[in-house]
């Protein structure tokens, strides 16, 4: 019987896969080349999943029947290449746990702005009573739950990396935001192929499920007039009307499925800027596929709170408005964030370059930005890419020094943006310590 299970990486999705192997009596063995967190190895220890930490010995892993790979390991590093060499398949824990649910699944990919449209839909759908679960990159994983919890729908956040190891699954409703060049590293530098991993979220479905995609992105669209898909096909628009789906006309979103329709006035919005009229729309049609009233649609998408790093407001300071976006670690969540405000800007961006090209953010930041204070190890190319476009360029080492300088240049009336552009890990353990640090500086000052 095929019964070994062995599962790459003790993070959050290993161990939720672990846990719902053993559930479902599965011979299961974890193996970590790192470190297993305390509270990861006492989960494992109580459904008595057997593990190991620090390497990954063959002879316990090519003796799978099958394994669940961490999203994190990329397909290169030696043992996977065993792994596919032995022909032994290979999965994500979202395929693994799919396999055990007959629950509904919402699912939502895009380079920029899953975790807000995944939050929102979840938040929709919760407001208008459903037995919803939200999993994927945010919260407790999708195995986990499906393990302990029993609930008829999920929201799904996927990123490119966990639809890699993504097969037989289906999603009911699947959502694609947007797609610009990110993690090229991890797939040989091309953009055709982060794309076919980005468009996996739509593999078999059929006439009955839902794709919803946007009409503006460029990308999307090259790659949609290539291909064929059976689900019924739902773009969301800035610029142009659609019959089917959503789009907007000036002041007003309009939604429509089937003969259902949905209108909401832009400024209503909880969520503002471009982009997050796209997250809105996107959350606002999931909704009417799956019939929430009207009044539950607008109300829901009137209260939804920002979540903490993405645009988030933190305080005014002497009239002047500290925002963390700290989460914006690409160009593009960039250009979404100037485009959005309609103050002049103290901008701190920088960090761990992930071979960024700044020209697209080229005018919108002469338009805008005041001063920028650059946030990093090595903030070369950030000075040499902005020299002469902004009035006032400042190099720091800490965010303490970045907030204060901040606050010696911002009068009231300006806003200051911390949107780096980059990684955090040259000076922060990560981007949710790097907009506390950001948080704390401000409310101090
Ligand atoms: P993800 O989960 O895809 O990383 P988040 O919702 O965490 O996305 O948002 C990440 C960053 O991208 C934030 O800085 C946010 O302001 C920006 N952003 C959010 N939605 C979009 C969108 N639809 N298009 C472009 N940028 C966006």
């Amino acid at each position: 019987m095929s019964n070994r299970l062995v599962i790459l990486g003790g993070g959050e999705s290993g161990v939720g896969a672990a846990v719902l192997a053993k559930k479902e009596g599965f011979d299961v063995f974890l193996s970590d080349s790192g470190v297993i967190q305390p509270g990861a190895k006492s989960l494992l220890h109580e459904y008595g999943v057997a593990f190991e930490e620090g390497m990954h010995s063959r002879s316990l892993i090519l003796t799978a029947d099958q394994v669940v790979k961490s999203p994190g390991i990329p397909d290169s590093v030696p043992i996977v290449e065993d792994l596919n060499n032995a022909g032994i398949p290979v999965i994500s824990e979202i395929e693994f746990a799919g396999r055990y649910t007959q629950a509904r699944k919402i699912c939502v990919t895009g380079s920029n702005g899953k975790t807000t449209t995944a939050s929102l839909i979840y938040y929709l759908l919760r407001n208008a009573g459903l037995n919803a679960g939200l999993a994927g990159n945010v919260g407790q994983s999708f195995a986990y739950q499906v393990a302990t919890q029993n609930y008829d729908i999920y929201v799904l956040e996927l990123s490119s990396f966990q639809l890699d190891g993504m097969y037989d699954f289906k999603a009911d409703i699947a959502i694609l935001l947007n797609i610009t060049p990110d993690h090229l590293d991890r797939y040989h530098h091309d953009l055709n192929e982060y794309v076919r991993a980005k468009f996996r979220i739509t593999q078999n479905m059929n006439q009955d499920d839902c794709f919803i995609f946007c009409r503006d992105d460029e990308i999307s669209m090259d790659h949609l007039n290539r291909i064929v898909l059976k689900a019924r096909m739902l773009p969301i628009s800035q610029k142009v009307f659609v019959p089917q789906g959503a789009y907007t006309s000036q002041d007003r979103m309009h939604v429509s499925y089937g003969e259902e329709d949905f209108e909401m006035f832009l400024n209503e919005l909880a969520l503002q800027g471009r982009h997050n009229i796209y997250n809105s729309m996107a959350a606002a049609l999931s909704a009417k596929i799956m019939h929430i009233k009207n009044p539950v649609i607008r109300e829901s998408l009137t209260s939804f709170k920002s979540i903490p790093h993405r645009m988030e407001q933190v305080a005014k300071v002497r009239g002047a408005l500290y925002i963390n976006d700290s989460k914006a670690t690409n160009v593009n969540s960039v250009w979404y964030a100037l485009e959005s405000l309609q103050t002049p800007v103290v901008w701190i961006v920088g960090g761990q370059d992930k071979g960024n090209d700044y020209t697209p953010l080229y005018d919108l930041v002469s338009d805008k930005v005041k001063a920028l204070i650059c946030l990093g190890v090595d903030n070369k190319k950030i000075l040499e890419c902005f020299e002469g476009r902004v009035p006032c360029l400042i190099e720091t080492r800490s965010m303490k020094e970045a907030v204060h300088q901040a606050y010696t240049l911002a009068r009231p009336g300006d806003t200051v943006l911390l949107s780096p552009a980059c990684a955090s890990f040259d000076l922060f353990k990560n981007y949710e310590d790097r907009g506390d640090q950001f948080r704390e500086a401000v409310r101090k000052l």
